[in-house]
């Protein structure tokens, strides 16, 4: 008896009803352009400016803070290229377990001259202060250091990471993609300057996020035009993607801590259960200071694809590290600069909870994934010899 079992909520979540609904007028009926002085116009700017408003509460920001883009890896190059285009050359500080949004995007300033420094991690996934600390240069112009793993979910130091670059005068960026609406965020409790958020991480639409950009942050814009989102991002606004994404995160905020309690209690099951049952599976990631939703696991002598696609057979979709990594046969590099040897990161699995999984849907991963790992290993020709 399959059932389906959704477990991947790290790469999107379904839009929520309220989200969806709260979006259509914007649609249909009020199509106005938001720099449209008529009616139409108007009705659409005080609804992206509500939305702007709403987020912007949510993270404990101003709303003139808060720029549209159209989703994380934009949020992302704004920072960082616009940090470097105002700077014009420089140092940043970047840690090897980034989304490639953040890493590929130092890579070709890189390319262009500026010098990068990616700070290693412990075998937990955590980035040691003391070597940010002496990272930083006169000519740093930028720490860009992720608020919470994608792929194992670790929850860095971000408030201490973040006042080590304050006194030295660099300007702090952190992808919070997977952070928001997991645990509390404040871009003033943590001291960041520059912060990306996307919708469809958090039950809002594909297509849509934001950049946090501190008031007196230089920056300067990627695309030109007119002269919207105070000239920090040109192009006509997704009023209905900024409804929806404003109306998916104040829900989720004011679910967060009942729904972070549950989906922790669900996870902690489903990790004692495969740990329990699946022999030569262990733990990646930090064991506490990790996503409440997130579990990554390496069962040794499987290939992570191949689990992957058993348990899509039984109905359950998971990841293995990234989903946009998946489909190359690189090793994750998050696990390997967590120094996991690359014949362990092959074996390892992502389950990502969210607002629909139950009991049910625990006990279901957890009856099915012992087996199709003992598959796998019996069709093997490497053995376990411990
Ligand atoms: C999903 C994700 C992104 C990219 O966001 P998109 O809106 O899909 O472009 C960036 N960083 C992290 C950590 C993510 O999980």
């Amino acid at each position: 008896m399959n059932r389906t079992v959704y477990m991947d909520h790290s790469a999107t979540t379904a839009v929520r009803a309220e989200a969806v609904e709260a979006m259509l007028p914007w649609f249909g009926e009020e199509y106005g352009n938001a720099s449209s002085v008529h009616g139409f116009g108007r009705r659409a700017h005080e609804a992206l400016e509500r939305a702007r408003a709403t987020i912007a509460s949510r993270l404990g920001a101003r709303p003139a803070e808060i720029v549209f883009t159209s989703g994380g890896t934009e949020s992302d190059n704004l920072a960082i290229q616009g940090i470097a285009a105002a700077a014009g050359k420089g140092h940043i500080v970047t840690s090897a377990i980034e989304h490639p949004a953040v890493l590929t995007t130092c890579s070709v300033l890189e390319k262009r001259g500026f010098d990068v420094t990616r700070l290693p991690v412990d075998d937990t996934g955590l980035v040691r202060p003391a070597d940010l600390e002496q990272a930083l240069r006169p000519d740093t112009i930028l720490v860009s250091i992720m608020a919470a793993n994608s792929e194992v979910g670790t929850i860095q130091p971000v408030a201490e990471l973040a006042a080590l670059a304050d006194a030295a005068g660099v300007p702090f960026h952190t992808d919070a993609v997977q952070a928001v609406g997991k645990i509390p965020v404040d871009v003033d409790e943590w001291g960041v300057d520059l912060l990306s958020l996307s919708a469809h991480k958090f039950y809002g639409p594909k297509g849509v996020g934001a950049l946090y950009v501190r008031a007196g942050t230089r920056l300067r814009a990627l695309q030109h035009g007119g002269h919207h989102e105070q000239k920090r991002r040109a192009g006509t606004e997704n009023v209905p993607g900024a409804v929806g994404m404003a109306t998916a995160l104040d829900l989720i905020c004011a679910e967060m801590p009942a729904e972070a309690t549950r989906l922790r209690h669900l996870r902690d099951r489903l990790q004692q259960g495969l740990l329990d049952n699946v022999d030569h599976s262990s733990l990646n990631g930090h064991p506490t200071q990790r996503l409440p939703h997130l579990l990554n696991l390496t069962c040794e002598n499987a290939e992570g694809e191949s689990i992957l696609l058993s348990l899509d057979a039984c109905g359950i979709a998971v990841s293995t590290g990234s989903a946009c990594s998946s489909g190359s046969l690189e090793p994750s590099h998050v696990l390997l600069a967590m120094g996991i040897p690359a014949e362990m990161a092959h074996g390892s699995v992502r389950f990502s909870l969210g607002r629909a999984n139950t009991a049910e849907d625990v006990e279901y991963v957890i009856q099915k994934l012992p087996p199709i790992v003992e598959r796998l290993r019996s069709m093997s020709p490497l053995t376990i010899t411990s």
